[in-house]
């Protein structure tokens, strides 16, 4: 029998979030390996699977990234399904892409599902659009934690007309709203922080550029929890397509065209 392990992303927390190919994945698991971010009520999904907690939170107690390499290796070796749980999207901030790399250089089989990302899920339940006609043309996703200390190029991301979309960045709040700022970003350009995006649990938080770090600490920010900078992330983005004087013919072809 093939070695083969599933890379698979648990989405947001919502366990509805789920995709019909991650549940037939953790059907098929005989060992499934989860993250910290995974919500566990996935888990009903797989009530005969050794489940195996391998949570690498930043900064946290964490299982080392060899474990996990190794212990993936020996159970698919042992012709066991395994499925590699990940929060969100396995291959955004997921190490899906190593994982997969690794496994695969070692002769194993890969399959990678896609997992709904904490970032688009998080805009989407606080009816924020991360694209919008004539506001934001473009939705760019980054981290703001980094392992070597290495610099984004903030001042392009101030100026990219793009909707940013920040992982990992509550404890980051005060560099990344001075970069900005610096980079030639409006003070009065919207945030929302959300936290706990999909879950129960979940809270948001909206403010701007200038204020976003007094308001995270009043608010009493947590992680996980990503930030939306743009236009689009205030409570009721102007628009200028809505606003313009659209002719009633042209409004009846759109909807019936
Ligand atoms: N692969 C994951 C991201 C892992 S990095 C994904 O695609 O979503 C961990 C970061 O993801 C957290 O620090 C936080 O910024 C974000 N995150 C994950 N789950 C979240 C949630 N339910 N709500 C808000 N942010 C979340």
């Amino acid at each position: 029998m093939n070695a083969k392990v599933w890379l698979v992303g648990a989405g947001p927390g919502d366990p509805e979030l789920l995709t019909l190919k991650a549940v037939r994945a953790l059907r098929e698991a005989a060992v499934v390996m989860i993250d910290d971010l995974v919500n566990v009520a996935v888990l009903e999904h797989c009530p005969t699977a050794r489940v195996i907690a391998v949570g690498k939170r930043g900064g946290c107690r964490s299982t080392p990234q060899a474990f996990i390499h190794r212990l993936m290796l020996r159970y698919a070796r042992q012709g066991l399904c395994v499925v590699r749980l990940k929060g969100g999207d396995p291959c955004i901030f997921g190490r899906g892409g190593e994982e997969a790399q690794w496994l695969r250089e070692r002769g194993v089989e890969v399959e990678l599902v896609n997992g709904i990302t904490a970032g688009l899920a998080g805009a989407t339940q606080c009816d924020i659009s991360l694209t919008l006609r004539g506001v934001a043309r473009g939705v760019t996703l980054v981290t703001a934690h980094t392992q070597d200390d290495s610099q984004l190029n903030w001042q392009a991301l101030a100026q990219s007309g793009t909707t940013l979309v920040i992982y990992m960045g509550v404890a980051k709040l005060s560099e990344i709203r001075e970069q900005l700022l610096a980079g030639g970003m409006p003070a009065r350009t919207p945030v929302a922080m959300i936290e706990n995006a999909s879950l129960p649990h979940q809270r948001e938080c909206r403010s701007d550029l200038a204020a976003m770090e007094d308001d995270a600490r009043d608010f009493e920010l947590k992680s996980p929890a990503i930030l939306v900078i743009g236009a689009v992330a205030a409570a009721a983005p102007a628009h200028p397509l809505w606003e313009r004087d659209v002719p009633a013919s042209a409004t009846d072809q759109w909807t019936h065209g």
